[in-house]
């Protein structure tokens, strides 16, 4: 039987285990660096969103441009301009990409248009008509893009993550579907637009409080439920799946690419759609909590489908660097002493030894089939922990201590 002091110093061993266990990064960790003051500045201070704004045509429009393009480089985001014509001139997509670590090839991408419209632009040709301010359509599908950008990359993740900002959407899509056309051959798992996702009229206790909408285009995948899970669980928003055909998820639903939309519940009674009033001006219109909520679901979706990659410090050793000697300890913590041991521990060739080149690693060694990342994810203070319990149980069962 286990003394007092037995059961005192295997819960004291427990209590150290999960603290071990909570430095590893989660996706909450990531989904809590979403923040209302950031996207609200992007919205407000950033995007051309006030009464008098164009973000149609013309000045403003490329200033926003150029400031999605320089905030993404500022993230280290490979950042790139990708031309395509529209009614004989060029104009542009901004394109951001944090490549993933172990199978960069599967591609996870998050949208938003950038260009604005007005209710008055019935012949869509540039210079016809003045554009309208855009906040809600889509400056806060924009900001919702910048704010995924912003702490999405401050992690690591199995898969990578595209991040595009898309020009002409409102003339017919025209951006989208130059994109798809240029990266028809790529591997994407996924892509959300975000179009529309701070306009919320309901309060607390109200019907509608805390939903929004997910539509697909053509093919209901298992992509929409994944996102209605991930706004329940990351932004306490309910996400009432359907059928809507026109923004910047259809182009990749047509290339068969799995694809969906995340839109205000209330879209379809906006006040201010495609008008001069959809400005951040305009008083009770913009709800900044629900559109950080919003975020809080598309990061949470990201991060678990890209896969973070939570052991970024692999100091199995415990000698204060990271090197191939930490790969013969983790390989021994497998069982696979006799398996070949690497000649430089840098298996991705980035110069540096660290988490990422672990995961190759194992894949490598064929371990991926049987032991997920997961299983070897606990960093070393826990692993001490788990053998410090160890000992004590068994002390505990055969000295009765
Ligand atoms: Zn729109």
């Amino acid at each position: 039987m286990f003394s007092h002091r037995c059961w005192l110093i295997a819960v004291l061993g427990i209590l150290l285990l999960f603290a071990a266990a909570a430095s590893a990064e989660s996706i909450q960790d990531i989904v809590d660096r979403v923040n209302q003051t950031t996207y609200t500045s992007f919205l407000e201070d950033q995007l051309y969103t006030h009464l008098g704004d164009d973000r149609k045509y013309g000045a403003e429009h490329d200033l926003a441009r150029d400031f999605i393009f320089g905030t993404f480089e500022s993230y280290g985001l490979s950042t790139t301009l990708e031309p395509f014509t529209y009614a004989s001139s060029t104009h542009h997509n901004v394109v951001g990409i944090h490549l993933g670590t172990v199978t960069p090839e599967r591609i996870y991408v998050v949208g938003a248009h950038y260009d604005s419209t007005n209710s008055n632009d019935a012949g869509n040709d540039p210079g016809e008509t003045p554009g309208a301010p855009g906040a809600d359509d889509n400056a806060s599908g924009v900001a919702g893009v910048l704010e995924a950008a912003r702490v999405l990359s401050q992690s690591q993740f199995e898969s990578t993550l595209v991040f595009i900002a898309f020009d002409r959407e409102e003339q017919g899509l025209y951006g989208s579907k130059a994109y798809v056309n240029t990266h028809s051959t790529d591997d994407v798992r996924g892509m959300i637009s975000l179009d529309m996702i701070a306009y919320h009229p309901y309060s607390t206790g109200e019907s509608h409080y805390r939903e929004a909408r997910v539509y697909y285009s053509s093919d209901n995948s298992t992509l929409t439920s994944e996102l209605a899970d991930a706004l329940d669980t990351f932004g306490n928003i309910s996400g009432m799946i359907g059928q809507f055909g026109s923004s910047d998820h259809v182009p990749f639903d047509n290339q068969g690419f799995n694809a969906a939309l995340l839109i205000e519940y209330a879209v379809w009674s906006n006040p201010n759609y495609h008008r001069w009033s959809d400005s951040v001006d305009t008083q009770n219109y913009i709800d900044y909590a629900y559109a950080t909520d919003m975020t809080r679901g598309v990061v949470g979706y990201l991060s678990t489908a890209a896969v973070v990659v939570s052991f970024l410090d692999s100091d199995f050793n415990q000698d204060g660097t990271v090197n191939s000697d930490d790969l013969l300890v983790w390989q021994a913590g497998f069982g696979i002493e006799n398996g070949v041991a690497p000649v430089s521990g840098d298996a991705n060739g980035d110069t540096n030894v660290d988490g990422h080149d672990f995961l190759i690693w194992q894949q490598q060694l064929g371990l991926e089939s049987t032991m997920g990342s997961a299983s070897i994810a606990i960093p070393e203070p826990a692993s001490q922990a788990l053998m410090v319990i160890a000992w004590i149980i068994l002390g505990c069962l055969f000295k009765r201590v």
